[in-house]
């Protein structure tokens, strides 16, 4: 069984709330997290996915060439670049439905590390996208929010199906 929240459940449009302290606790859930992340497999999870309203994140993706892993507390967004790109994402938490969502290109942003430093940042494709997606799980939003009623709608109620036939 999965440790992951899956639509519609409530907790998921929920907000989490910034972390005070990095203590042993959130140093264990984010552990927690890749684990999951990496087991399901994704390529980023947010604290709510499991249930921890909490304001962290984590990433794996492989961007040129380079495998980008951490974990991100706090994370804020500083800036978005005027231009807007066009990927198609999915979430763990809307299993096996896919959509094209326009977001900007580039961001700049800043968080803590587990050290809890100050990091700020700037990225793009997908790690951008990446951390955009998951900042917006941290506010209760989903990526479905982007589309039409009509085609949200769509998606939801696959998984439903889904869920109904017991193959989630
Ligand atoms: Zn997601």
């Amino acid at each position: 069984m999965s440790e992951i929240l899956i639509t519609p459940n409530p907790i998921l449009r929920k907000k989490s709330l910034p972390v005070k302290e990095i203590s042993n606790n959130e140093i264990t859930l984010s552990k927690k997290m890749i684990k999951i992340m990496n087991d399901a497999p994704g390529i980023g999870l947010a604290a709510p996915q499991i249930g921890e309203l909490k304001r962290i994140i984590t990433i794996n993706i492989y961007q040129n060439e380079k495998n980008i892993k951490y974990t991100l507390f706090n994370p804020e967004i500083l800036s978005f670049s005027e231009n807007k790109v066009i990927m198609e994402e999915g979430c763990l938490s809307i299993p096996k439905q896919f959509a094209d969502i326009e977001r900007p290109e580039k961001i700049q942003f800043k968080y803590l590390n587990e050290k809890g430093k100050i990091i700020e940042k700037n990225a793009t494709g997908n790690e951008s996208r990446v951390i955009q997606h998951e900042i917006d799980h941290l506010n209760g939003k989903l990526f479905v929010d982007y589309l039409s009623s009509l085609k949200r709608n769509i998606l939801l109620k696959k998984v439903n199906k889904l869920k109904k036939n017991g193959e989630l």
